[in-house]
Parts: C-alpha cells; structure tokens; sequence
C-alpha cells in the first residue's frame, strides 16, 4: 500500500528525531512492501525564519491532503521574545483546530527496563503499567468563551468551561473504542460534585456506555483520579476526561513511567486521520548534539502505522524492537544508568532497523 505523510520537522531536536523515524518506517516499508510517500513542510520557528508565520497556509493545506501528520517539536529560545499569538507553539493549536483533532491518546506505558526511572515505589509499579489518557482536545475551558470584566471585588478575569452533548459523545466513542481493543475497562474523570458541564459529561458518558455492554465503566472525580493515578496507577485501562483534565492528569500519568524521552502520543480527528507527534518538546539544550532519545517519536510512528493506517503488526514490530534495544541494555543520556551502554540519538535509530 501507498500512504501519504506530510512530515514536519520543526524546531530543536525536532529534525534529528524525525530524521531515525523516518529510517524506522522506511524499513517497515521495505519489510512489509509498503510505501511510505513524505512531503515535508514548515511549523513553528523554522516556518516563522522562513515565511514570517508560525503555520503557513501551504502547510496546513499539505496536511490536509496527507493521510497523516508527523511531527517532531516546535519552539525555541529563539522565538521566545515573539508575542503570544506570534510564536512557535501557537502552530500546534492552529494544526489542531485546522485539522479537527478532538482527540488525544497518550499512553503511559512503564517498561520493565526502565522501571527504575519510575519515581514511585517498585510494590506499587511492579509487573508493569500500562495507561491509555483519552483527552478531549478542541473544547472545554481552553476554547471557550474569556475576558476581563469588573466586579465587587475589583477587576477580574474567566474563562468558561463549555461542553455540548456532542463534543462529549464523540469523544466518548474514542475512548470506549480503545477500551474495547485493550482491557475493557474505561474511567472516566469529571468534577460532577461541583460543575454544571462535569453533570452533562457524565450523563453522555454513560449513555455511550449502552452501546458497549463488555467495557466496565466507573466515573471518578478528578482530585480522586489524581491521587489514585500515584496510590495505585495499576486500576486504569483507559482514562477518559476533558481538555483541562485531560492536560493535567496525562502528565502526571507520563511522568510516573520516568523518561519523558519515551513518551508518544497522537492527536486524532473523525475518520483515521491524526497527527502524531512525541509529547516532549524541542529541547533547545540538547539539539544538535546526537544526544536526544529518538524512542518518544519512533513510538509515536507505531501509533500512526496502528490507529491511521490499520497495520498492527507492523506497529508491533516497532514496539517490540524499541523493547528489544533497552532489554539489550542500550541507552541514550535521559535514561542513563551505571551499568548500561550509551548510545546517541543515530545509533539508536540503527539499533531500532537492525531490530526490525
Ligand atoms: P522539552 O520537552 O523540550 O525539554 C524538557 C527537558 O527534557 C529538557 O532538559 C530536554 O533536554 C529533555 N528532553 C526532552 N525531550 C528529550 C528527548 N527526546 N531526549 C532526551 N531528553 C529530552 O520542554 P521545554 O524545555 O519546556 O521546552 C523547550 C521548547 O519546546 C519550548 O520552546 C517549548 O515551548 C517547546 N515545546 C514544544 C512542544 C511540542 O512541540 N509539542 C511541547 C512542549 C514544549
């Protein structure tokens, strides 16, 4: 089969990351006989130098065209003088509104090797950890209406939290979809105690429900969700919660499985479309050092190849020879420890396609 990838890059260790993931699928392609057609366009700070603006139109209209977004990272010291609106991060939000990404899968997946990067205790980790946070993207508090007015108390600011019916059915559906391809079992994160749209979210949330008789589906409140995620992350399958939430409780999901530089995570509209992206940033710091862990971004290719393209099992391949390189005791600086063999961002990428 032919796909069609529009490739950004961007800013930092973007390109470098991107460039092994492109090796990685070239070699999926060879071994699978499928093909795997690039274009590759400008965001954020690259895009900025180039054109004046952080997401040009030809770029979004490239991505459109596209089966599927890859993206590495945008942003930089750089740019970090630009007013809000005009800077290399706000590309992102314009590719996601543009695209109709409502929905974002971020798993937090504990592998066995690095089980020591984990910052809880081994009892409570042990045997692995595997979290999949479906997080509502395009509506909820960051979208909705904000501004400034006078009160009793002097000026003031708000933002308002606002979810329709549909925004919280079709969110729903993603998640119970996961549910049913994993373990059956979907929590789903609210503040019904407190908020008008927490109730509604709640309400459609169950009524989806019906039609997916084998998930086992509880509700909890977001400051329980918190606490049970570091008291015992081993009760969730797959979370499901607002854009806020959402935000919130799939970082402290992430971080318990320790390198930030093995996180992937995708970004998907209705149909298979999505934009696929590792969940950290450009880390100005390290870039262009062949020092940044390709494995976030290699990872988030098996996403795509899964959940875009339909082809398991070769995103298992994927998953399985990123296992295979930390088993066999290779590591890049992030998820160094005493004992182990350092390898750079290069050599990882050709560890990956030996593996496959
Ligand atoms: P960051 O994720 O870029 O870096 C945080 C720390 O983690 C740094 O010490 C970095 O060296 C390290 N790190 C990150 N990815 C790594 C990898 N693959 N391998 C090894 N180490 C890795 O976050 P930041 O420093 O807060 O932000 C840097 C820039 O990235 C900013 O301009 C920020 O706005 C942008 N950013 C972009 C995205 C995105 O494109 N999706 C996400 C977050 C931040």
């Amino acid at each position: 089969m032919n796909y069609k990838i529009a490739l950004v890059p961007g800013d930092g260790i973007g390109p470098e990351v991107v460039e092994q993931t492109v090796r990685v699928l070239d070699k999926i392609g060879e071994k699978y006989n499928h093909k795997f057609n690039y274009t590759t366009v400008l965001a954020g700070g690259a895009a900025i130098d180039a054109t004046g603006e952080c997401l040009p139109q030809e770029t979004i209209d490239i991505c459109k065209n596209s089966d599927a977004v890859f993206l590495g990272a945008v942003g930089g010291w750089q740019w970090d003088t630009l007013p809000g609106d005009k800077r290399p991060e706000r590309a992102l939000l314009g590719l996601r509104k543009e695209l109709g990404l409502f929905a974002n899968l971020r798993p937090a997946l504990l592998f066995e090797e690095l089980a020591d990067a984990c910052p809880l205790k081994a009892e409570i980790v042990s045997g692995g950890m595997d979290i999949l946070v479906v997080r509502e993207l395009t509506g909820g508090i960051y979208f909705g209406e904000k501004g400034f007015k006078d009160t009793e108390l002097g000026p003031a600011a708000y933002d308002i939290e606002l979810y329709s019916e549909e925004e919280v059915k079709r969110i729903a559906i993603v998640a119970f979809d996961m549910a049913m391809k994993r373990g059956k079992k979907l929590t789903s994160v609210d503040k019904a105690n407190v908020l008008e749209s927490s109730r509604l979210w709640r309400r459609i949330v169950t009524e989806v429900a019906k039609d997916y008789p084998e998930v086992e589906l509880n509700h909890m409140y977001i400051d329980n969700a918190a606490m049970q995620l570091v008291r015992n992350p081993k009760q969730f399958d797959v979370i499901v919660t607002s854009n806020i939430f959402g935000d919130i409780l799939s970082d402290e999901a992430s971080m318990i499985t320790g390198s930030i530089g093995m996180l992937p995570s995708a970004s998907l509209a209705k149909g298979n479309f999505g934009m696929y992206e590792p969940v950290h940033g450009s880390a100005p710091d390290i870039a262009g050092q062949n020092k940044a862990n390709p494995m976030a971004t290699i990872l988030s290719s098996a996403m795509m190849l899964r959940y875009t393209f339909g082809l398991s099992k070769e995103a298992d391949d994927i998953e399985n020879a990123v296992k295979s390189v930390l088993k066999a005791g290779y590591r890049t600086p992030d998820i160094m420890v005493d004992g182990m063999k350092p390898i750079g961002t290069k050599e990882t990428g050709d560890l990956i396609v030996n593996a496959i």
